[in-house]
């Protein structure tokens, strides 16, 4: 098995970013991109235009930003494997980082495995239901497909998410309904107040989704008031969940300590774990500020500080 001095898990902002200052420091950096764990080139992959990442004063759209970042790190040498990571070993040193297909010993690992969309356990959403059928948890992925059109769209959540993926899908929509649990949103203001401003956006505060039916596809959604606890069954064509994301960390079984709301707990202000020589960058470890320009931060402080660590322990070289 070969030992490689640096493997980076994960292709977003933050994995990329960390490949391009490891690269052109010398530590040939191994980079595995993720397959069936989420899309290669991480969330902004499901994303139409940035328009908040410095350099673009005409924004970019998220699948170009990615393929420059990946094109920069190629650049400087980096390897990059199409592959998961199914699991590593952080007890022996070298580590040991497992693919789908490749396996390496590596003396210092970069986590940027960002996080993934949460669903909710809904009647009519699930996996052997209408799930993928006119439920979908990214509405920029899939809210272009022919079956949205002019329909009735409900998107339940009130994040910045919850916004984004609202005024998305009033390109498509006949409407879109944001179905919130709470009286307002938790969104920024400037978020919040574009999508209280739009004509084809209605708010249903104080209400939760009840069930979807449809017959092959989604037909129609129940709201509970939760004030009222009155049900009402609407015509819709689809359902969007924006509730929030899921670190993706499972592949570590445990080795690493957690935040109580399970993302992966690093020394404040430094992207270091509490195993010397393991880092961990971007929306994996960050769950207040989930943004590309912050991501792509932390990607190069985490490099940074592996080629600190590794010089260290004499492995610069
Ligand atoms: P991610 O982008 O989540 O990438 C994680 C990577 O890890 C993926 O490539 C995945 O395949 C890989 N991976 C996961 N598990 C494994 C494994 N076991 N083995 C190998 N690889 C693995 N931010 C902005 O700044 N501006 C915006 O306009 C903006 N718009 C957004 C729109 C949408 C719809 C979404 C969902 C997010 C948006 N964001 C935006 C947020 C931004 O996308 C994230 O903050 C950023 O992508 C986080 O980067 P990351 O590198 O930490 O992780």
């Amino acid at each position: 098995m070969k030992r490689k001095k640096l493997v980076i898990i994960g292709s977003g902002p933050a994995g990329y970013t960390a490949a391009i200052y490891a690269a052109r420091a010398c530590l040939e950096p191994v980079l595995f991109e993720g397959f069936y764990s989420g899309l290669p080139g991480g969330q902004l992959m499901s994303t139409t235009d940035v328009e908040n990442y410095p350099g673009f004063p005409e924004a970019v759209t998220g699948p170009e930003m990615m393929k420059m970042f990946k094109k920069q790190a190629l650049k400087f040498g980096t390897h990059c494997l199409l592959e998961d990571v199914k699991l590593v070993d952080l007890k022996q040193r070298p580590f040991l980082v497992e693919g789908m297909k490749t396996s390496f010993h590596a003396d210092s690992i970069i986590i940027s495995t960002g996080a993934t969309a949460k669903r909710l356990d809904i009647p009519g959403t699930h996996d052997d239901e209408l799930w993928q059928k006119g439920v979908s948890a990214c509405a920029v992925c899939d809210g272009a497909l022919p079956i949205f059109r002019d329909k009735d769209l409900y998107v339940v959540g009130g994040g910045d998410s919850a916004m984004e993926e609202a005024l998305f899908l009033t390109k498509y929509a006949k409407k879109v309904h944001i179905v919130h649990r709470r009286g307002e949103f938790r969104a920024s203001k400037i978020m919040a107040e574009r999508v209280l401003k739009h004509h084809k956006i209605e708010v249903l505060w104080d209400s939760t989704v009840d069930s979807v039916s449809g017959k092959d596809y989604v037909e129609h959604v129940t709201i509970l008031n939760l004030k009222t606890e009155a049900k009402t069954k609407r015509h819709a064509g689809g359902l969007f969940f924006a509730v929030g994301h899921v670190p993706n960390v499972q592949f570590l079984n445990g080795q690493l300590p957690l935040t109580p709301n399970g993302y992966l707990m690093v020394k404040p202000g430094t992207t270091e774990t509490e195993i010397p020589g393991v880092f961990a960058a971007g929306d994996v470890q960050d769950f207040v500020y989930r943004q590309a320009i912050t991501a792509a931060g932390t990607g190069c402080m985490a490099a940074l500080e592996a080629e600190r660590y590794l010089a260290s322990i004499g492995l610069d070289e």
